[in-house]
């Protein structure tokens, strides 16, 4: 802990509000790098939380900042955007024909505004309930907290936001049974994040989907987490081949310029009207030109590939390891989004990792989540399951396992 931490931490602690407790500074980061105040690297395998997908301080994207800071910063949505624009097409053309985007600067406002989206289509003919999933993430909003499938987030929080329901994920018949004539929306992550780095089945999807047809019902998908290319494909949704209604997106959208996004088919593209939804700050020019540099970035430097290998790769490696511990249950994920899945909290083992100087995240209690850049090389690739391999053997003595 260095000397600029411990100024900063007293007056963190004074003036701060304690929803968060860190213990390490990092001022400086490239690529999956960081350093700390003391100097001390780090390899990066959580990139903000997903944040980062790029890398920091990736060189498209700091251009495009640096242009366009000196360029307009802000400008009101009372006004044409020049960029805006051309993001919204990036993304529907990479997507579903015929969406369009609604801006906005957060994952948790995007999925306020897919929410809001999803009740005006319904209220058309008095539908307004959403069913989400249980051990599912939506942010800390009061809509997106009473669709958070963790009722330990809403404690203390009364009264509830009216008219969500959570049903066990990967349920088919669970989901089925609980549509009343009121539900207008299926809401889930595609790939659950902040649960345990779980998948949803394929074939469940496709029943959700199909189900969603024939009651008129919108599948509504957070990508906030799992979008962005983190899974080897543009968005999550492309990877099990089942198109939502709505996307919703946020984190790694412009690799860590504050940016979120509401993306709709063209079901409900022009539900809202003029008037009925707004962000004062939702696609500001800058926030657009670090997106559109992301973008560029998927077209021209191979990031989903890379995503791709080095997923895989990471993944036969670390499960490799996984069979040497029987604490460890198994490795599970897609793409650049990996859990290791222990019976255990996983809290230590992070612990041990952050020592070595390896920043790595948890999940759901028991699972270690690693999230690197989509950019990592096969060199930082092993560098990290080295330093994984060498974290477990620790853990299993301090856990006095063999
Ligand atoms: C992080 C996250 C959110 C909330 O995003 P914020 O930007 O923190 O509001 C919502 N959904 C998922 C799946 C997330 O991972």
């Amino acid at each position: 802990m260095g000397k600029l931490f411990e100024t900063v931490s007293e007056k963190f602690k004074s003036y701060v509000m304690p929803t968060y407790a860190p213990s390490i500074m990092f001022v400086r980061g490239k690529d999956a790098r960081l350093w700390d105040d003391d100097g001390n690297e780090y390899l990066d395998f959580a990139s903000g939380i997903a944040v980062c997908s790029l890398g920091h301080c990736n060189d498209r994207v700091t251009a495009a900042i640096q242009e366009q800071c000196a360029k307009l910063v802000h400008v009101s949505n009372l006004y044409m955007n020049e960029v805006m624009p051309l993001l919204a097409e990036k993304l529907v053309k990479n997507s579903i024909a015929g969406g369009k985007v609604f801006f906005c600067n957060s994952g948790a406002e995007a999925n306020e505004g897919m929410i809001k989206l999803a009740r005006k289509y319904g209220n058309r003919t008095g539908r307004n309930h959403i069913i989400s999933m249980d051990n599912s993430f939506h942010g800390r909003t009061l809509a997106t907290l009473a669709a958070t499938g963790r009722a330990k987030y809403r404690k203390g929080f009364e009264e509830e936001m009216p008219g969500f329901t959570q049903v066990p994920f990967n349920d088919f018949e669970a989901l089925k049974a609980a549509v009343t004539p009121k539900t207008c929306g299926i809401m889930l992550e595609m790939l659950q994040g902040e649960g345990g780095v779980i998948p949803a089945d394929k074939e469940y999807l496709q029943k959700v989907r199909a189900l969603c047809d024939e009651k008129d019902i919108l599948l509504l998908c957070d990508e906030v987490q799992c979008g962005m290319g983190r899974l080897g494909t543009r968005f999550a949704y492309q990877k099990f081949g089942v198109e939502p209604d709505i996307i919703s997106m946020a984190k790694a959208i412009a690799n860590g310029f504050p940016m979120g996004a509401v993306l709709a088919g063209p079901k409900c593209a022009d539900v809202f009207e003029v008037g009925n939804h707004a962000s004062t700050f939702g696609g500001t020019p800058l926030a657009c030109a670090a997106a559109l540099a992301v973008q560029d970035a998927f077209d021209q430097d191979q990031v989903l590939e890379n995503c791709e290998k080095e997923g895989a790769f990471l993944r036969e490696e670390l499960s490799r390891l996984a069979g040497n511990y029987s604490f460890v249950k198994g490795v599970r994920g897609m793409g650049l989004m990996i859990g290791i899945v222990l019976d255990r909290p996983a809290g230590g083992l992070a612990g041990l990792l952050l020592k070595d100087k390896m920043v790595a995240l948890t999940a759901g209690e028991t699972v270690l989540r690693l999230v690197p850049p989509l950019t990592i090389t096969r060199k930082d690739s092993l560098l990290a399951v080295e330093k994984i391999s060498k974290a477990l053997a620790e853990f299993a003595k301090t856990e006095g396992i063999a």
